[in-house]
């Protein structure tokens, strides 16, 4: 077993820790209170070669493994989560299904832009009635000649309204219900519609939309993996995304301790500072661990994604644990703060902000209980719920 990174690894987590702490942090509490989305970061993050890590270099990529895009989130989200949500949704959401599951076509036309940063990619699966149980989805392609007519309105779209690449969920088969009949189409945005900028708790500076497709027509150049097969390549894609969700949870978390453990050697009360009162200690050893135990679980995630292993249940683990813990702990840092902690003065109140919805998109925590039940009992997956 070797827990060290390799020289490679620490270079992008170096060159992107020194990025995010240049261009990102001094600017998220304007962001968040702004809610603006700070398109000209992924411009600069692209001449980097951040917004195609994973992707090899005859598409435009840097080439990097897995491990080292999760390290890339995990700065990114230490600086910023709603940098991070929108470099992890167009990456692992988007381009990397694109490669996993085009053809050679749709690989050299589809993938360089978007790993040159020139688009930016959304994941197009929720709609109002079809979250946790995606394969309840209703929106239709109708065959129409060689191709697709697709209609349909989805919800909660990251990067919606920015997005030049979309990868949508529809229903080629009307007669049948559930996961079976949905196919995943690429889509541009001159066939999407942004009907809703969508008002949130926190992660202010990612866009989160309401789309709709008004009789989109398509043709097979259009059509990702097998008809019919649409709910596998989702699936597929939420299991690496899961890991990705798990280190924006893991950053998060990681700048709140930072915080805490400053303020802790700064504050005074009673004569002394507040690191020296035991209970405060109780909490920073805590969080420590903490967040060392998620970014093992994180970090053997990546390793098993990155020698081709089945990552379903170490990817839910990773998630589960670590947006817990990024709740938990985003508490106990405001907590650490006292009323310092609960004003804007301060970031923790908004890490604890952005830490809530890691319990929730790319799968809840329930449903993580759930894959990873059915993979310790053997259970193959009932029904559609996103697994
Ligand atoms: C900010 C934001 C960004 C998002 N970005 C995207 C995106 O880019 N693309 C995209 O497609 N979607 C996106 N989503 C949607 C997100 O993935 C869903 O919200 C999530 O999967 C949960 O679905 P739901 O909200 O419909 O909750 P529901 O499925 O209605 O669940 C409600 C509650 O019931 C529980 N529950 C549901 N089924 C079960 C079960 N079988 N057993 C036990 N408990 C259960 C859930 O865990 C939850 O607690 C985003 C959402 C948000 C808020």
């Amino acid at each position: 077993m070797d827990f060290e990174l390799s020289p490679e690894q620490r270079e992008i987590q170096a060159l992107t820790r020194e990025f995010a702490d240049r261009e990102i942090q001094p600017h998220a509490a304007t962001w968040d209170r702004e809610h603006t989305f700070p398109r000209d970061v992924f411009t600069k993050l692209a001449e980097l070669g951040l917004m195609g890590a994973c992707v090899p270099e005859e598409y435009g990529g840097a080439g990097t493994d897995f491990l080292s895009y999760i390290l890339m989130l995990e700065e990114l989200s230490r600086a910023d989560a709603g940098v991070g949500v929108t470099v992890a949704v167009h990456t692992s959401a988007v381009t990397l299904p694109l490669l996993t599951f085009g053809t050679d076509e749709q690989r050299s036309r589809f993938v360089p832009p978007l790993a040159r940063g020139e688009h930016l990619g959304a994941f197009a699966l929720t709609e109002a009635e079809a979250g946790s149980d995606a394969g309840s989805l209703r929106t239709r392609a109708e065959p129409d000649g060689d191709g697709w007519r697709i209609s349909g309105a989805k919800q909660w779209i990251t990067n919606g309204r920015y997005a030049g690449t979309f990868l949508l969920f529809a229903r080629t088969d009307a007669t049948t219900a559930g996961a079976r009949g949905v196919s995943a189409f690429v889509l541009d945005a001159d066939d999407v519609q942004v009907t809703r900028d969508e008002e949130k708790l926190g992660l202010h500076s990612s866009i989160t939309n309401d789309i709709v497709v008004e009789n989109a027509r398509v043709g097979r150049d259009r059509l990702l993996h097998e008809e019919g097969k649409g709910f596998r390549v989702a699936m597929q894609t939420l299991d690496g995304g899961r890991i990705g969700i798990a280190a924006q949870a893991l950053g998060i978390a990681q700048a709140a301790y930072e915080v805490a453990l400053a303020y802790a050697r700064e504050r005074h009360t009673f004569g002394k500072p507040i690191a020296e009162h035991q209970a405060i200690q109780q909490k920073l050893a805590d969080m420590s661990m903490e967040i060392d135990a998620a970014r093992l679980l994180v970090h053997r995630a990546a390793w098993l994604k990155d020698r081709g292993d089945p990552v379903t249940e170490a990817g839910a683990k990773a998630k589960l644990f670590a947006s817990e813990m990024a709740r938990r702990q985003t508490a106990e840092a405001i907590q650490i703060l006292g009323g310092y902690g609960y004003t804007k003065e301060f970031p923790v109140e908004r890490y604890y902000r952005d830490a809530k919805i890691t319990e929730i998109y790319e799968g809840t925590s329930e449903i993580q209980r759930i894959v990873i039940a059915r993979a310790i009992l053997g259970l193959q997956a009932a029904g559609a719920a996103r697994a």
